[in-house]
């Protein structure tokens, strides 16, 4: 079945709006870069949602590198923290050292005596 022109109702149509898809013959398809439009209203909401897709693929895109940012960021605290307590273990206040001592013994202790 051929559908036809919705303005010229004996012409075939040849072509469909990109935005609309209504049915446009030879007279009514407006053709622009990305395709065939049936008025330029229709071919300005494409390229708006073209351009907010972009601009969203764009935020998004920024969003992720802000947070691969942040791992990192988090990634080095830790190592860099593993490493003040692990190489400076000995230079800490005796009583956070011996706190931890404490709850680690007393942890140990624990799984000992379940076994
Ligand atoms: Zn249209
Ligand atoms: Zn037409």
């Amino acid at each position: 079945m051929q559908s036809h022109c919705l303005k010229h109702q004996e012409k075939v149509a040849t072509a469909r709006c990109g935005a609309c898809s209504i049915p446009l013959c030879e007279l009514c398809a407006q053709p622009y870069q990305d395709g065939v439009y049936c008025s330029d209203r229709c071919h300005q909401s494409v390229q708006e949602g073209q351009a907010r897709m972009a601009k969203m693929a764009a935020e998004e895109e920024a969003l992720r590198k802000r947070r691969q940012t942040q791992a990192a960021f988090k990634m080095i605290f830790y190592v860099v923290a593993f490493c003040l307590l692990f190489f400076g273990w000995d230079y800490l206040p005796e009583g956070f050292t011996g706190w931890v001592e404490g709850m680690w013994k007393s942890v140990t202790d624990a799984f000992a005596k379940g076994k």
